[in-house]
């Protein structure tokens, strides 16, 4: 029988688990290096944490819950759906919490999977899902560790962290930033949010379920399914007006472009917020909190260059020392890194840190030459800007079962042709060269510049050429 370990046990690793058991792949193990599933779900807990695609498609196509208690839901709501579809599909009993993984070897016909505390675990079949923003990205600002308040990255935000009549801030305006600023103004005595680059906001369409929705859903669950339908289209739009559609990209402006006329009073804070870069480049971010709080008499945007952390706050570069508090980075992730710090040894002693030197890749962000019977899930370029990963996820769940099938009862290892994935990687990168994404520097790139992150075309063409594992593609 098969021995497959799953790395990660987030919404890609619970995803991968389901189809193999699905398929009758049962002698499989989750690592999971926290004591708790969940991945983001479960590192981000700060003050309005929240979906930002609609629940509805933000969710399991095989587990459509009709629980939501909102289109958008808090972050704690997704992390109880996930744990409640890892112990129904029976996968919570298969983890193995506290486990980090150290290093992964591959023997010549098998992994030899080594954790942190040195215990050697073998399986046929490696299959990392540790997620594209698991890693904290904090910049290297002189003086930070002098600072004496209390500093945060929003990713490892705790109960503890002080915010009630303090003075706190806030350093980026990511997707992070904007729903935890207005989460938490009134209550610190003052928030300076620093600026570097303007992100394009669009209305969030949210809305609480009522009663009567939720019993619907429960009664008939095809209304579930219309539901995800319709946020499917909404979200063609929205990924049509950043993959070059002119009409899409025009509307979605306008909107922008009314938002800010009509929560900005101020034309000068307006113009501190209006977006200089290409619509998209960086996500465009759902919110209709984030304006009306910077324009709060306690909330300052500052968009000084910061030149250093002092002992006592930020000093920006005309020379102005703001104090605070407390210090929190929402700086976002290092994204372009993938499987770091985890060190992968394939085939003949080559490192995937070496492969990827240059930037990650991946045949079908799933499978790289040279790594015999490794797929990776949420691997390189299948990220999406604008609809829900978990839709990729599923793809490459069914994939990678059906990559399992093979090796089990080929009885030996799959590894990708070279050819294919070369042909592949340039196809993938020459698209991304015309794309949006090339417009800005964002964690879609990597520091030369390549897009890592993101995939190309629609998410049903990803789906269309992953649907079905290509035996030709192999050796
Ligand atoms: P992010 O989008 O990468 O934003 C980081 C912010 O920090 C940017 O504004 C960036 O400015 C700023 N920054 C970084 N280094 C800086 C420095 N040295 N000085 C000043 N500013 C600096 O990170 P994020 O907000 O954590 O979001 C990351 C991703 O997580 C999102 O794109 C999204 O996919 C996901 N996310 C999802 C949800 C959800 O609701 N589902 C919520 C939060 C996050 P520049 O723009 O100038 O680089």
């Amino acid at each position: 029988m098969t021995k497959i370990v799953i790395i990660g046990a987030g919404f890609g690793g619970i995803a991968a688990a389901v189809e193999l058991l699905k398929a009758g792949y049962d002698d499989l193990i989750l690592l999971e290096k926290a004591d708790r599933i969940g991945g983001v779900w479960r590192d981000n807990t700060y003050p309005g944490c929240a979906c930002d695609i609609p629940a509805p498609l933000y969710s399991y196509s095989f587990a459509l819950n009709p629980g939501w208690s909102s289109r958008f839901p808090p972050h704690q709501e997704i992390l109880a759906y996930l744990e409640e579809c890892a112990e129904r599909f029976g996968v919570s009993g298969r983890i193995r919490f506290g486990t980090e993984v150290g290093d992964a070897v591959w023997d010549g016909a098998r992994w030899t999977v080594t954790t942190t505390d040195g215990e050697a675990i073998e399986a046929d079949v490696l299959i990392p899902a540790v997620g594209q923003l698991s890693r904290p990205s904090v910049p290297h600002l002189p003086g930070a560790e002098t600072f004496r308040g209390v500093a945060v990255h929003t990713a490892h935000w705790s109960a503890g962290v002080p915010i009630e009549g303090r003075r706190v801030a806030v350093i980026g305006t990511g997707a992070s930033a904007i729903q935890l600023v207005p989460a938490i103004a009134g209550r610190a005595a003052h928030i300076d949010v620093y600026q570097r680059t303007p992100p394009w906001t669009l209305p969030k369409p949210d809305r609480r379920y009522g009663r009567a929705r939720l019993a619907a859903y429960r009664k008939m669950p095809s209304l579930m399914r219309a539901s995800r339908a319709g946020t499917w289209l909404l979200t063609l739009v929205t990924g049509a007006a950043v993959t070059g559609n002119r009409f899409a990209d025009r509307v979605v402006r306008g909107i922008s472009h009314l938002q800010r006329r009509i929560q900005v009073r101020d034309p000068e804070l307006r113009a501190k917020v209006t977006p200089d870069e290409p619509m998209g480049c960086k996500r465009v971010l759902f919110t209709n909190a984030w304006l009306p709080a910077l324009a709060r008499p306690d909330v300052d945007l500052v968009t000084e260059k910061i030149v250093a952390v002092t002992e006592t706050g930020i000093r920006t570069a005309d020379g102005v020392d703001h104090p605070c508090d407390v210090l929190i980075y929402g700086t976002g992730f290092a994204a372009t890194e993938f499987l770091v710090p985890i060190r992968v040894t394939g085939r003949d002693g080559v490192l995937l840190e070496d492969v990827w030197r240059e930037g990650a890749h991946a045949y079908l962000g799933v499978t790289v030459p040279g790594f015999p019977n490794m797929f990776l899930v949420y691997g390189p370029n299948t990220n999406t800007g604008n609809t829900s990963v978990i839709y990729f996820h599923e793809v490459q769940a069914r994939y990678i079962a059906q990559a399992v099938r093979v090796v089990d009862q080929g009885g030996k290892p799959l590894e990708v042709r070279e050819e294919r994935s070369d042909a592949y990687d340039r196809e993938i990168q020459s698209r991304l060269a015309d794309s949006v994404w090339v417009g800005c520097q964002s964690w879609y790139r990597t520091a030369s510049g390549r897009v890592v992150t993101n995939w190309p075309g629609k998410a049903q063409e990803y789906r269309r050429r992953a649907g079905r594992l290509d035996r030709a593609d192999f050796h």
